[in-house]
């Protein structure tokens, strides 16, 4: 079976959920140059991932070459998902890939794609149509080779919306062909690069300037033509770059789990988002059996994580222990923390004021008494601290490592190379990023530190960082936020 997949122009949020449901399914990939830094993130842990872009000048594999393989991985058994930006039917050789699936008999789908031809436009603030300024769009290759066959005359006469893909290199040919044919010297032009991303940039100009005005703003492909009464309409509709974090791309190095809630926060204020999942999280809950028969008589239980809170509480559910016959109270540190209890419909006894266990001790002793049973289920390399502090007051305190760290690795290589901002929010995500990307490239980024624990670790690798007023969520916006307005000046 062969998935021919539109991945969509860039932003991840406008992939279908067709293309992820198939994307899941898949054992084998290849991709394409022009897709989102985090689509490949949707595929199955095992997928298999082949890359082959073609770079402009530098062809990396040909079409027959790539239906080779899509045929060849298709008789091994695999299912072959083929991921393409934009739709895969938009000179996007979609076509010709399913006839050659149809010619060896092999099952395909097509997932249509949102094309860059529309949705580029549209985050560039310009409707590719609109009433009294254009009826109608015609999307045209802007290739040279291709253009030869293009019919300049009727397109000069177009009133529509005329926008060129591929067509950067040829950017004067095709004013110079337009004009020539008879179009208005001062007819309303743009060109975007990279759009919905957050390196999208547009030039706006006329027939006439706008070869120049490209050249002089150092546009580099993938970038549109587009021509049409419709780009007035941009100073009004730009609403993608008027975003707060518009232009830059924040990295987060947690795992897939914790990544989500900051990523879509980040989204919603307009930054483009990296998700390199620098650690894994192995659940280890199983070395709770010793103690399961003890759960109903603790006291108090302490976690100090989201990831503890979801390896506890899938441990029950894994062996059918019923919740409510846990009695005791519980103690978290971090807001994080709390929001992932209260979700299982639990009230913390405790939340501690400050992201770290002394701060979570010192609130937690005058509580403690001497016949108290605590359970401390926590990650494998959490300090030995609580449970030590602990100890010297209660009697009975067991420490049980539910889940361990390790570390994850990168789908997508070009994906780190794009980030301006790396948010780190442990020491683990320090040492992994440093060994998945290098000290060096990290160096060149700007850093964040979620607390003075994981700024400690960046400073012994001799790494600067900002670091966050506060550790958590909120307070990596606030930092993010003001490190924006420092690069605007
Ligand atoms: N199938 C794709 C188009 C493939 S042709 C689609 O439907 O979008 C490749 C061309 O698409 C590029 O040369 C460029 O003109 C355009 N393109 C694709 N993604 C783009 C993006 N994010 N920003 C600007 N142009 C893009």
């Amino acid at each position: 079976m062969v998935y021919i997949i539109g991945a969509g122009p860039g932003d991840e949020e406008l992939l279908t959920l067709k293309a992820i449901n198939a994307m899941k399914k898949c054992t084998a990939v290849l991709y394409d140059r022009l897709i989102g830094g985090n689509i490949l993130n949707y595929l199955r842990e095992d997928c298999e991932i082949y890359y082959c872009g073609k770079e402009p000048g530098c062809h990396y594999k040909t079409q027959e070459e790539i239906n080779e393989s899509i045929v060849r991985l298709a008789k091994e058994g695999h299912v072959v998902g083929r991921i393409k930006g934009g739709d895969p039917y938009v000179f996007g050789r979609g076509g010709e890939e399913a006839l050659a699936l149809i010619e060896e008999e092999i099952a395909f789908e097509v997932v249509p794609g949102i094309t860059s031809a529309i949705s580029v436009l549209n985050y560039a603030g310009i409707p590719v149509t609109s009433r009294g300024k254009a009826q109608s769009f015609h999307v045209i290759t802007g290739m040279s080779a291709s253009m030869l066959k293009v019919n300049w005359e009727s397109l000069a006469k177009e009133e529509g919306t005329l926008i060129f893909l591929m067509g950067l290199e040829s950017i004067e040919d095709i004013c110079s062909n337009l004009i020539g044919h008879g179009k208005a010297k001062d007819s309303h032009c743009a060109v975007v690069m990279r759009g919905t991303t957050s390196k999208q940039k547009k030039v706006i100009g006329t027939l006439e300037s706008i070869s120049h005005k490209v050249k002089e703003a150092e546009l580099k492909s993938p970038c549109i033509i587009v021509v049409g009464q419709v780009v007035e309409l941009q100073e009004k509709l730009s609403w993608y770059e008027r975003k707060p974090l518009f232009g830059l791309n924040v990295c987060i190095t947690r795992s897939k789990e914790q990544a989500e809630p900051l990523k879509w926060k980040l989204k919603d204020l307009g930054a483009e988002v990296t998700e390199i999942n620098s650690i894994n999280i192995v659940d280890t809950s199983e070395n709770l059996k010793p103690v399961e028969s003890k759960l109903p008589f603790y006291d108090y239980i302490v976690l100090t994580s989201v990831n503890a809170v979801n390896t506890f509480f899938s441990y029950l559910l894994r062996n059918s222990i019923d919740f409510r016959k846990i009695k005791g109270e519980f103690v978290v540190i971090g807001k994080a923390t709390a929001r992932a209890l209260k979700e299982r419909g639990i009230m913390p006894f405790l939340e501690s004021k400050e992201f770290y266990s002394e701060s979570l001790f010192e609130e937690i002793k005058p509580k403690l008494l001497k016949h108290h049973k605590v359970l401390i289920p926590c990650s494998k390399i959490a300090r030995n601290y609580l449970q030590e502090e602990i100890a010297k007051c209660c009697q009975e305190v067991d420490r049980i490592n539910i889940y361990e760290t390790n570390e994850g690795h990168i789908k997508n290589p070009k994906s780190f190379e794009e980030c301006d901002v790396i948010i780190f929010t442990s020491p683990s995500t320090v040492k992994n990023m440093i060994s998945l990307v290098g000290l060096e490239k990290i160096k060149e980024k700007i850093s964040i530190a979620i607390g003075p624990i994981t700024n400690r670790e960046l400073e012994s690798h001799g790494i600067e960082a900002f670091m966050c007023k506060e550790a958590s969520e909120e307070g990596l916006i606030e930092e993010i936020k003001s490190i924006r307005s420092k690069i605007n000046g």
